[in-house]
């Protein structure tokens, strides 16, 4: 099957002044989408277009590094905008999850910190996880389209640190990015329903 790019799920002003309708534009209808045209195209061509997006992940990983990076980005992307919205991020965790970041990650002020420093001290283009293995929450950072799933976890939340994610509203402050993203973008709502689906 064929990738599709899909609409954000807000406004391209709703997350503004934390992330700007002109960084939505260049991150979601340029960036975006050329790794769904590219992953599209070298899918067809390695044959695995038949395959789901997470099996052509998982499965290129290692062997084709052009269709892993499109593909593992096509991914990370679908999920990177769901993973925001207005007037989120903050302490506002549903219930089960405050526990979960409690038992695993040492509780919210942890998670915030261990979280935002996976994201400063990812070198170079990347991303910062929460991801779910074996059974439990871990915070984890990978290198360009990477992801969790090629490390036998499930991502739960991410947050994209290429710097076409941050640039243009912070320059080089990456680490105020990340600040913003966690105290005021995430839609923890969605995470919730991603550890359902990875614990259940
Ligand atoms: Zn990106």
């Amino acid at each position: 099957m064929a990738f599709t790019l899909p609409e954000l799920p807000y406004d391209y002003e709703a997350l503004a002044p934390y992330m700007s309708k002109e960084t939505l534009e260049f991150h979601h209808d340029k960036h975006h989408k050329a790794y769904v045209d590219n992953g599209s195209k070298l899918a067809a061509e390695a044959g695995m277009d038949g395959l789901s997006l997470e099996e052509i992940v998982t499965q290129s990983y290692g062997k084709n590094p052009g269709l892993f990076n499109n593909a593992g980005q096509h991914y990370n992307h679908i999920h990177f905008w769901k993973w925001m919205k207005k007037d989120g991020g903050g302490r506002s965790l549903p219930g089960k999850l405050a526990s979960a970041v409690d038992s695993d990650l040492g509780g919210y002020d942890q998670f915030r910190a261990d979280f935002i420093n996976a994201g400063v001290t990812q070198f170079g283009s990347g991303w910062a996880w929460i991801a779910v293995k074996d059974g439990k929450l871990e915070i984890m950072k990978t290198p360009n389209g990477e992801n969790p799933l090629v490390h036998g976890a499930k991502p739960i939340l991410g947050v994209d640190v290429w710097e076409h994610s941050y640039y243009i509203d912070y320059r080089n402050a990456r680490p105020k990015y990340l600040e913003a993203f966690v105290d005021n973008m995430v839609n923890w709502d969605y995470v919730l329903e991603m550890y359902e689906a990875a614990t259940a």
